[in-house]
């Protein structure tokens, strides 16, 4: 059983995203929990939690099938006290409010270097900050996301998430989130049957599937290797279908949420249906 779905907006209340998402024939979703362009956010309410749950019912959503994203703001490895504790505090609060929902996920990108300190510095903060957040909260597991390598981010290689996940105390509630975007750009060449057979058995190699958690869905707009973040839709771009073939007609991609970010929203619907179609079961 395939989740497919979109990172879906949340404006006018987290529980229009779920019935959003009902819309495009998904049984999958992410979403935004507060507002990702700012630090602060009103508490969530007890009228809107029991709005997200009754949506969550009657759509018939389980929290194994949503996928929530954190902030944009939030550096994990940030290379300065004051920067790390806001980053901290936010990453918590986003991990409450995924509590608060009854969600059992929060995808997040790992973190940035910022060029101030060395990359192993920065990766072992953000185990640290993990750590620290994980304590404090239960039931939630921190999905990590592969990064495409833009700048000084963090999380670009298999071996910078098997870092982290390394630092991390409790191994049942941290969990990777593999983004076919940012994959390819960062050199992970999946646009052959062959190749998604290569950088799945490194994956296993490095990680290991018991940590896969989710799945972001995305063409390329930036070319291999580049390591540039730039979406493009399923059937356009560089980096072609083969990996979406690939992902539908494998087990191992079964009961987590395949979550599209891919540029045109007007045809979510069809690349749904699309992979659908693909799909073994
Ligand atoms: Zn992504
Ligand atoms: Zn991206």
């Amino acid at each position: 059983m395939k989740f497919i779905g979109a990172h879906v907006s949340a404006a006018g209340g987290v529980e229009l995203a779920i019935e959003r998402a009902a819309a495009l024939g998904a049984n999958a979703l992410a979403l935004f929990t507060k507002n990702q362009r700012q630090w602060q956010a009103p508490a969530l309410t007890s009228q809107t939690i029991r709005a997200f749950h009754d949506a969550c019912v009657r759509f018939g959503f389980q929290a194994e099938q949503i996928l929530p994203h954190d902030s944009y703001l939030i550096n994990l490895g940030h290379p300065e006290p004051e920067g790390l504790a806001k980053s901290r505090e936010a990453f918590l609060d986003e991990l409450q409010r995924c509590e608060q929902l009854g969600l059992c996920y929060l995808n997040f990108h790992p973190g940035s270097h910022l060029g101030k300190i060395p990359e192993a510095v920065s990766l072992k903060l953000v185990s640290e900050s993990i750590n620290w957040a994980l304590e404090q909260t239960q039931g939630v597991t921190a999905v990590i996301e592969n990064t495409a390598g833009q700048g000084t981010n963090l999380g670009w290689s298999f071996e910078h998430l098997a870092t982290i996940i390394d630092g991390v105390e409790d191994k049942a509630r941290i969990g990777v989130c593999l983004d076919t975007c940012h994959a390819f750009a960062a050199g992970y060449d999946l646009r052959t049957h062959d190749g998604c057979e290569q950088v799945f058995a490194e994956f296993e190699r490095r990680v290991g599937f018991q940590y896969l958690k989710g799945m972001h869905l995305n063409g390329a707009k930036s070319s291999f290797g580049s390591r540039v973040d730039r979406h493009h839709s399923l059937q356009q771009g560089n980096l072609g279908e083969a990996v979406f073939h690939y992902i539908m007609a494998d087990s191992r991609f079964d009961r987590i949420p395949l979550i599209l970010e891919t540029v045109e929203p007007e045809i979510w619907a069809d690349e749904i249906a699309w992979l659908r179609s693909l799909a073994a079961d």
